[in-house]
């Protein structure tokens, strides 16, 4: 097959067979006429399929290496899909680093429906092996992680997860498909909030859901229907649209990313520095194996405590003071106070002073004398 690029751009996206449009259509419609009773041409509703839909599905399973590829409405839509298919009393690992969102879900909803749920420290070899109980069902993972970019060695982890007869579930949302396989490393299910870079503009919210499973994949298909999270056409247009620079924007947000990550570790109010392609990062040969660049984000302490820290996100011009990451755009957060804020007290806490970048792929000079200047208020 050739190469992601040309994938990104072309798969699910063929010329209109009658039209010639190069884009595909963005079908507009709930339903579908039939040409006799039952008799539907492409679907019979819009929440079973729909040709934007379809489109945006074969593309992105593609990219993953998946047969199999379900989008919803939003990354945590995609994972309830996904869970839903545990039955009360079956248990699963969650990585102590885990999205706030994934471990609000787990425990607040599937906590109440009977689902167990420990959280471990991934790297911690002993510990992961001995969370693992009969019922376990799921090792759900992230790598790079939230807001610490912690990487786990995801081959490692499969292998623990087989031999316990559990899945492995990847969240690529950070890493996307461009720069880590997790279904070639041995994973079984691989989840994206789409929302971020595979969107990549900061103008849309979705979710997908990879697997080479066919019944696991059935099952997932089966509650996309049966509850409904579907995104709409419009949605799975402008994913489409993004995904098709995926890899052009991954390059420069990994390349601007260095490049921030290089100047943080030299400044003097800068504690510690959290990236993968860092040498120092207890990660950075598992993330040399098993991604093909580091990605755009960046996270670091300051020496200083998060009255500071909050002064510094608050400070800056280029980068902008808001949640989520992943689009051409610079943000900067404080996730003890923003998006970890529902992780006080757990063991999902990060530090108060650490503040969160996810680097856009405007012109690296300006990034850096944007926080240079934020720095040094
Ligand atoms: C944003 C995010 C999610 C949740 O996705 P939504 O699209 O916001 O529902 C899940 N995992 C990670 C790593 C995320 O960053």
């Amino acid at each position: 097959m050739s190469g992601f690029n040309t994938r990104a751009i072309h798969v699910g996206s063929e010329p209109d067979a009658v039209i010639g449009a190069v884009n595909p259509a963005v079908y507009f419609t709930s339903t579908y006429a039939q040409d006799g009773v039952g008799a539907p041409r492409f679907s019979d509703y819009s929440r079973g399929n729909n040709p934007t839909r379809a489109a945006l599905e074969t593309c992105l399973a593609d990219l993953e290496g998946a047969r199999h590829g379900v989008a919803f409405a939003s990354g945590l839509a995609g994972e309830d899909a996904l869970l839903r298919t545990l039955a009360p009393g079956d248990h699963v690992i969650l990585g102590n680093d885990a999205y706030g969102g994934t471990y609000r879900l787990l425990t607040r909803i599937f906590g109440d429906w009977g689902v167990r749920i420990s959280t471990v420290d991934l790297h911690d070899v002993d510990a992961v092996a001995s969370a693992f109980g009969e019922r376990t069902r799921m090792l759900w993972v992230e790598t790079p992680s939230n807001p610490l970019l912690n990487v786990v060695d995801i081959a490692a982890l499969a292998k623990t997860s087989h031999e316990h007869g559990a899945l492995l579930v990847i969240d690529n949302t950070f890493a996307t498909p461009y720069l880590q396989l997790p279904l070639s490393l041995g994973a079984d299910v691989v989840v994206h909030s789409t929302t971020k870079y595979i969107g990549g503009h900061s103008d849309v919210i979705g979710g997908f859901v990879a697997t080479n499973d066919d019944e696991l994949a059935g099952r997932v298909r089966f509650h996309q229907y049966a509850i409904g999270a579907v995104p709409g056409p419009m949605d799975c247009y402008l994913l489409l649209r993004g995904v098709k620079t995926l890899g052009v924007r991954m390059d420069r947000h990994c390349s601007n990313a260095r490049v921030v990550a290089d100047f943080l570790t030299d400044h003097d109010a800068v504690d510690r520095v959290y990236y993968p392609g860092l040498i120092d990062h207890p990660g950075h040969d598992i993330a040399v194996a098993q991604m093909s660049d580091f990605g755009g984000m960046v996270s670091f302490t300051l020496k200083s405590g998060v009255d500071v820290a909050r002064k510094v996100c608050e400070s800056t011009s280029v980068f902008v003071l808001a949640e989520s990451l992943g689009g051409v755009e610079s943000l900067i957060e404080l996730p003890s106070e923003m998006t970890h804020l529902s992780a006080a007290g757990s063991m999902l806490e990060p530090p108060a002073n650490l503040v969160r970048l996810s680097v856009g792929i405007e012109d690296v000079d300006d990034l850096v004398s944007d926080l240079a200047q934020a720095l040094s208020t």
